[in-house]
């Protein structure tokens, strides 16, 4: 994105947000060489980056994907449907506003499990049994253990010390 005034292609986002409906995104931008500012137009499909699967390749995003992996965490859960809309518009809307041109499938799924442990944290669990599948085991562990960590209120390992003292 080359500034109108000086050509120079480094600058900064000062202020994003959505027009024409949502149908567009408009950044602000502060040029890094004159430091003066423009506005940009894109399209929101470009808005959205493309995402890098663990094994590198790039594919362009794709929301029905991504809700579909969500709605099968969901199933038979107290979970609306339109608030599976909502939850991906939010990861959208960071994504979007974020401005990178790739992000990892990785960042994709945390930000799902950030948004679904806060509304049901079965299907947060569920999630993350998709999510392993292109995820490494060692975040899903630590992502159970911190889970578990939450449900466990008796420490079990005090009242064995107690037992084993006669
Ligand atoms: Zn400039």
């Amino acid at each position: 994105m080359r500034c109108p005034f000086c050509g120079d292609e480094e600058n900064r986002v000062i202020d994003t947000r959505l027009a024409r409906d949502g149908e567009e995104i408009r950044r602000r931008r502060e040029c890094e060489e004159c430091e003066r500012r423009f506005t940009t137009r894109e399209r929101i499909e470009q808005a959205i980056p493309k995402i890098i699967k663990r094994d590198e390749r790039r594919e362009e995003y794709v929301r029905d994907k991504l809700a579909r992996s969500i709605e099968r965490a969901c199933v038979k859960r107290p979970i609306s449907a339109d608030a599976v809309e909502r939850l991906i518009d939010r990861i959208e809307r960071r994504l979007q506003e974020g401005g990178d041109k790739e992000v990892s499938s990785r960042y994709i799924g945390e930000r799902v499990m950030d948004e679904l442990t806060a509304i049901d944290a079965l299907a947060a669990v569920r999630f993350a049994s998709v999510f392993r599948s292109f995820d490494s085991t060692e975040d899903y562990a630590a992502f159970f253990a911190a889970l578990s960590a939450e449900e466990e209120s008796e420490p079990s390992a005090r009242e064995e010390d107690e037992g084993q003292s006669d």
